[in-house]
Order: C-alpha cells, then sequence, then structure tokens
C-alpha cells in the first residue's frame, strides 16, 4: 500500500512538507449549479497553494441532468464532465493532478456522497446512478473499486445512514456557509471504523485550501485514489473485528 496514513491540514503552507496533499471535494462553474469560478482559476490558485491535485466532485443528480438539452446519455455525460475537462486542461504544473468524483444526490433525500475511482467510461456504461438507493451503491461500488463517503452526513437536511453502506464519511467539511456539524461526523466514523475524509466544499473565490488530505506518494488517478482509500478502509473494517 502506498499510503501510510492520511493526514489532515487547515493551511495551504504544503510546498515543503513533503506530503502530498489533495483537495477532495470541489465544484467547478462548468457545470457547477452552485458553484461559479471557472476551473482554470480554480486550478491555477491550488498549484499556487502547493497542492498536488485536486478532485473534481461536481454535484450528479436527477435534475441537473434532466435539465441537459443532450438526447443521449453518453451527450449528457460530456456535458457533466465539462468541468473536469477544463481543469485538467488547464493543468501547467507537471506535478499536478485533476483526477475526477462525483458528489451524488440520490432522488430519495437530501444526502450528499462523494465517490472517488470513477471514471468516463463507466458513467457511460452505468446511467442514471441518482436513481440508485444508497444501498444498492455501495454494491457497485464495491463491484467496481470505488469509494462511498457520505460528505457533511450532519449538516441540517442530511441525514447519516447505516455505516455499513458507507466507506466513510467527510468529517471536515470546510464551507464557511454551512454548520457541517463536523464533531459528530468525527464520531461517527470513530465509531464504526470508517474512513474520514477532509475537503474544502469549493464553491467560490475564498473557499480554497480550507481543508486537504494529505498522502506519502503521489496519487494520478480516481482509481488509484480509491485504491489507497479502500485498503485503507479494509483495515480499519479489520481491526472492528479484532476487537
Ligand atoms: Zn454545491
Ligand atoms: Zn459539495
Amino acid at each position: 500500500m502506498m499510503q501510510e496514513k492520511s493526514g489532515y491540514v487547515n493551511t495551504a503552507r504544503l510546498n515543503n512538507s513533503g506530503r502530498y496533499a489533495y483537495e477532495l471535494h470541489l465544484h467547478t462553474g462548468e457545470f457547477g449549479w452552485c458553484a461559479k469560478v471557472p476551473a482554470a482559476t480554480i486550478v491555477a490558485t491550488y498549484e499556487a497553494l502547493g497542492y498536488a491535485g485536486i478532485v473534481v466532485t461536481n454535484h450528479y443528480f436527477d435534475h441537473g441532468f434532466e435539465h441537459m438539452p443532450e438526447t443521449t446519455w453518453a451527450g449528457k455525460i460530456d456535458n457533466y464532465l465539462r468541468g473536469y475537462e477544463a481543469a485538467r486542461a488547464a493543468v501547467s504544473r507537471e506535478d499536478f493532478d485533476v483526477l475526477l468524483g462525483l458528489e451524488i444526490r440520490f432522488s430519495e433525500n437530501l444526502n450528499d456522497y462523494l465517490v472517488y475511482g470513477v471514471n468516463k467510461e463507466q458513467l457511460i456504461a452505468y446511467p442514471e446512478l441518482y436513481k440508485y438507493s444508497p444501498e444498492d451503491f455501495r454494491l457497485l461500488a464495491d463491484e467496481l473499486g470505488w469509494v462511498f463517503i457520505q460528505a457533511h452526513p450532519y449538516r441540517k437536511g442530511c441525514e447519516v445512514i447505516a455505516a455499513d453502506s458507507l466507506h466513510g464519511v467527510e468529517v471536515y467539511n470546510m464551507n464557511p456557509r454551512h454548520d457541517s456539524r463536523n464533531d459528530l461526523a468525527l464520531n461517527f466514523a470513530k465509531e464504526n471504523n470508517l474512513l474520514a475524509t477532509a475537503g474544502s466544499d469549493y464553491h467560490q473565490i475564498g473557499d480554497e485550501a480550507r481543508a486537504a488530505v494529505s498522502f506519502t506518494e503521489r496519487i494520478r488517478s480516481s482509481s488509484e485514489l480509491a485504491a489507497i482509500l479502500r485498503a485503507d478502509y479494509e483495515k480499519k473494517q479489520s481491526k472492528k473485528v479484532l476487537n
């Protein structure tokens, strides 16, 4: 396993830390709905701050796709991926990586979930993922090697789901316009031996670099990120069995 342990930082002074810091929760103005900043601006910002990369996690939900002009699912996925593609095209540092993720909302309620490990081909092959239940989505995630994390599970309007339907929870959501009650999320992660992730939940200028997850190695793809997180998850779960 590449990752020895993950850690969290609250400052952007990462350049000489010897670790690779990633933003795991971020929205671009391209297909961002509530986000307005162009991906190119975001990439330039995070490159300058010393991050090793960002995961673009734009909102994936029923209305977003229904309102698209495209008539084919593959066309809709092209539309959805505009922010991710724009971010990739904007990279100027050779050691900076843009990875693909989702922030998915199922039709049943207002919970949000972060998904890591996805690629374009899978998003085309498995349409309308928002029609899944979280329980079925977890099964699909295990089949395809994805990681399924509940975002800000204790924010108002959200409800934490059963721990065995998740690989983890976002325990530091640093969006300054919401009280995500992160302390409760951290307790939930600890009690259930789940992954605990952090993210800025970037939507606008000023949201940058409020959180990061750092790794001991560079991560070049979403599937690489998922493999590291899944290994960490298995390790945490095996401790639970031993206790
Ligand atoms: Zn949003
Ligand atoms: Zn978000």
